[in-house]
């Protein structure tokens, strides 16, 4: 038997069909609070979207390590044979919730783990690198990204803009229009923590560090024309893929490698190792095995366990920490304000977000849809003689520290021998991408382009990439004005 239809709270409601009316054509009564209810609830069954990676795709899964990396970090979730619930979530930078996932763009690689410490986020990208280097810069490079503010229209012109005129954007600019920029799947692309972190081992000593996801299902790609048959014909493609693989009992899995610099190599290495525009090269530092990462549990309910994702790079548990790098402590600020703002002041406590291996004791209080709570004999104030929760900085994540000289200033980074915008944009255009990989990244690029890009950008993109690399520069400007002159 079908259970009765309820109002919120429980109580049997009159009908699904017919609201309360005075007489069969009279107006429709305000005491009907049902009616009232429903159409209430419905007008806020929405949370603000995201502004930057609103469309999305997620699922829950686990890591397994498999190597022992423990002379690096001692951070719990990286011990030899640690098995650790997970939470990933993949999306689109630019585009916003209804958006096709086949569009041109980098690609949202959001990790979470439970762990026994705590929750643990990986917050990156399918691109070891980003466009920019300084936290300061990026909501002039996302409004260049969005929409023109009287048409409402996405602008070719602006981005190529913007791009032109912060040149540190050359390498991953290369890498997006190359083929990458547009994945087959979320499956075949792989996954880069992107910034530089810190572990720190049980001796207390320091290393950087760089995550790497890399896809057991192969790197695949779509091309440009694939790419715009599907934004029609299945916007939803990636979101789609993700879910039915993972229903059909075909789990994705990655094998998660780190890149380690020991802390004393940071200075004299010839790129500096802080700038997230910059890679630090395989040869250099060789990737290090740690485990696999499964995907194998698709979400109970989108909008609960993926719309109310929260992942935060200021999530680190002990054995992990920051590092200089700009965007990454703009980055820690940041999402814990966007979430607090788009789901609310207590978002930690929603089932995606919350600790799941860890017991929470915060003397968070109150607020909007506060239902956790500490015991009522718990003191809400620190110190109190009375029993409640106080700061163990033994157990506490200490990888906020670094040295530095210690002098306030506004200025780039400091620059190292090989550093420079175009140098290593250069490297994976001649020395990583194949002939048929070139071809298609000048047809990609000329594409775009020619989709309104106007002087003076115009001018200014042919010298971006010769900058780039001689012949491709000279080969996109070939293209777009036999484009423009057709
Ligand atoms: P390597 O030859 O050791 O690394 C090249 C790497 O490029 C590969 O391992 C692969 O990384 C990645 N790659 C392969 N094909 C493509 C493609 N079509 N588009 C984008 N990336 C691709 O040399 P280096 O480490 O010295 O790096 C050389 C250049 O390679 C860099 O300037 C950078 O542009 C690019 N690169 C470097 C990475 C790094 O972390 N060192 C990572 C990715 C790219 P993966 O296995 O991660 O897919």
């Amino acid at each position: 038997m079908t259970k009765p239809t309820t109002t919120n709270t429980g109580v049997p409601v009159p009908s699904d069909s017919d609201s309360l009316t005075a007489g069969t054509q009279g107006p429709i009564l305000l005491h009907d609070h049902y009616l009232i209810e429903k159409l209430a609830q419905f007008n806020r069954e929405r949370v603000p979207e995201r502004i930057v990676h609103a469309k999305g795709a997620g699922a829950y899964g686990e890591l397994v390590v498999t190597n022992d990396v423990s002379r690096y970090t001692k951070a719990k979730l990286f011990r030899p044979g640690a098995r650790t619930e997970s939470l990933a979530r993949f999306s689109t930078v630019a585009g916003e919730q209804g958006s096709p996932d086949t569009w041109r763009d980098p690609r949202g690689f959001a990790v979470k783990f439970y762990t026994e410490d705590g929750n643990y986020d990986l917050v990156g990208n399918n691109t070891p690198i980003f466009f920019i280097k300084d936290p300061l810069e990026f909501p002039d490079f996302i409004r260049s990204q969005k929409r023109l503010p009287g048409s409402g229209l996405r602008d070719h012109n602006m981005q190529w803009d913007f791009w032109t005129l912060r040149p540190e954007t050359a390498h991953q600019v290369t890498w997006l229009m190359g083929d990458r920029g547009i994945p087959k799947t979320y499956r075949h692309m792989n996954g880069y923590g992107s910034h530089t972190y810190q572990w720190i081992n049980a001796a207390g000593e320091r290393f950087w560090v760089k995550y790497h996801f890399k896809t057991d299902q192969g790197i695949d790609h779509l091309t440009q024309a694939e790419a715009d048959r599907l934004a029609g014909a299945d916007a939803d493609y990636h979101r789609r893929d993700l879910y039915e693989a993972i229903d059909r009992g075909e789990f994705p899995s990655w094998t998660l490698y780190v890149q380690v610099m020991p802390v004393a190599e940071a200075e004299g290495y010839r790129f500096n190792p802080f700038d997230l525009t910059k890679v630090w090269s395989h040869r250099d530092y060789p990737l290090i095995e740690v485990g696999k990462w499964t995907l194998n549990r698709n979400p109970g309910n989108y909008f609960v366990d993926v719309e109310q994702a929260a992942f935060e790079p200021s999530n680190v548990v002990p054995g992990i920490g920051f590092s200089p790098d700009k965007m990454l402590l703009g980055r820690v600020f940041a999402y814990a304000d966007a979430h607090r703002y788009r789901i609310g002041t207590n978002y930690a406590q929603l089932p995606p977000n919350r600790a799941r291996a860890a017991e929470v004791n915060s003397y968070s209080k109150e607020g909007a849809m506060r239902y956790d709570y500490n015991d009522a004999n718990v003191p809400v104030y620190a110190p109190n003689s009375f029993g409640g929760p106080h700061a163990d900085p033994e157990r506490a994540p200490d990888g906020g520290v670094w040295e530095f000289a210690p002098t306030v200033v506004r200025s780039g980074y400091i620059e190292h021998a090989e550093d420079g915008d175009f140098a290593q944009a250069g490297t994976l255009v001649r020395a990583v991408f194949d002939d048929e990989q070139r071809d298609r990244l000048v047809d990609n690029i000329v594409g775009h382009v020619l989709g309104g890009v106007r002087e003076p950008v115009l001018s200014r993109v042919f010298e971006y990439w010769k900058n780039v690399d001689a012949e491709l520069g000279k080969r996109v400007e070939e293209g777009v004005r036999a484009g423009l002159d057709g």
